[in-house]
């Protein structure tokens, strides 16, 4: 049986009263409610539902359930998960959050005036809509340039500012006929029609604020290609001020680290960029001349000479190997790390497979790693005076 649906008409209503007409147990903590009328709006068209609690007065106090989610069935019948039974009977009274479901109807109705936008603008359909607290997102069925997204934006504003009426009706079959409606999907039964003049004419069971002022801002934050289409994320209103008000402290944040204002942040980030990019470099250049150093050490002509360094980058180490393949026989080793946590090695070679040291090494050390005859690398954990033994003995 169809639930009467209060929002249709109400939407701007935050309390109701109606009676229960079923309570089912899902599961411990939750029971599915069917109220004869409701103001819940439950998750239909890609929208989240709304939250809020139901109350009854009893011999024994107050009841009150949380309603945790809403659901609507292919005959209308609305069923409330709330995390309290309820009787058959038993006449209870609603309230909604209304902060969720305000800014619901704000990022709802922003996004029929971009969707008319781009249906106007490129006749593209909308396919696919999820409203979920933190984001909007909408699909279309076309290209759109990067250039002409913040044009959309700035139309959809306009929209805003110009204070449309957002009209809801359920035209006669007749009326239908003859209006120009954009519908993701085939409907059954009674149609209802959200028009907002001039901007958008759409299907839509969802509430929506009375004009498009109450919209507030109207903020794209990305325009992606997606299946052959594109794939817009938007916020409206409240939830768009939050999102200004997070991006802004984040910008206030990195002035501060950055003692740079707004106007000078991009500039001091670019600035910090090409400082760590120089520090890279002269950081480079001190661990090679260290490693030489070190290598400097090694008697020439020593078999298999290996060095024990920590904290030098990859790069430096396999510089020095090479380095080292170059003035000395056989297998030519640098192991970074520390007896602790370990050491990570290269192994280099002029005249001998280094496959051959890793079998070595393997005989006596839990060692991982892997290369070609030239070189291998990897790491093991090992006391570095036992492995320059083991590995000057082969
Ligand atoms: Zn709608």
């Amino acid at each position: 049986m169809a639930t009467k649906k209060l929002y249709d008409d109400m939407p701007y209503e935050t309390t109701f009263d109606a009676e229960v007409l079923s309570c089912e147990k899902k599961d411990d903590s939750t029971y599915l409610l069917i109220l004869d009328r409701t103001l819940f709006f439950p998750e239909e068209g890609g929208q989240t539902p709304d939250t809020g609690v139901l109350r009854m007065t009893t011999d024994h106090g107050d009841k009150v359930a949380y309603i945790k989610d809403v659901q609507i069935d292919k005959k209308d019948t609305i069923t409330h998960y709330s995390d309290t039974a309820f009787a058959p009977g038993d006449k209870v009274s609603g309230e909604i959050e209304w902060m969720h479901r305000y800014t619901n109807m704000q990022c709802h109705t922003g996004e029929h005036i971009i969707s008319g936008i781009i249906h106007r603008l490129y006749g593209y359909d909308n396919t696919g809509f999820h409203l979920s607290e933190n984001i909007v997102t909408m699909d279309y069925n076309g290209p759109i340039e990067d250039s002409d997204i913040a044009e959309i934006e700035w139309i959809a504003n306009e929209a805003v500012i110009n204070n449309v009426p957002v009209n809801c009706s359920y035209p006669d079959s007749d009326t239908l006929k003859t209006l120009p409606y954009r519908s993701k999907k085939e409907l059954d039964g009674p149609i209802r029609i959200v028009e907002i003049p001039g901007v958008d004419i759409c299907a839509c069971c969802a509430p929506h604020v009375r004009s498009t002022g109450e919209v507030g801002m109207i903020k794209i934050l990305s325009a992606d290609s997606y299946k052959g289409g594109m794939r817009l994320s938007i916020l409206c209103g409240f939830r768009a001020l939050e999102d200004y008000g997070d991006k802004h402290s984040l910008i206030l944040s990195l002035g501060q680290r950055l003692s740079a204002n707004r106007d000078t942040l991009e500039d001091a980030v670019i600035a910090k960029d090409d400082e760590i990019f120089s520090l890279k470099g002269r950081i480079l250049t001190l661990e090679e001349l260290l490693l030489k150093k070190e290598a400097e050490c090694i008697p020439p002509g020593e078999k298999n000479p290996c060095l024990f360094t920590e904290g030098l980058s990859n790069i430096t180490v396999r510089n020095g190997v090479n380095s080292l393949t170059k003035t000395h026989p056989g297998y030519c080793a640098v192991f970074n790390g520390n007896d602790t946590e370990g050491y990570s090695y290269i192994i280099g070679s002029a005249n001998k497979d280094c496959r051959e040291m890793l079998s070595h090494l393997k005989t006596k050390f839990d060692i991982k790693g892997g290369g070609s005859p030239d070189m291998i690398q990897g790491r093991l954990l090992a006391n570095g005076s036992d492995i320059k033994s083991v590995f000057q003995a082969f």
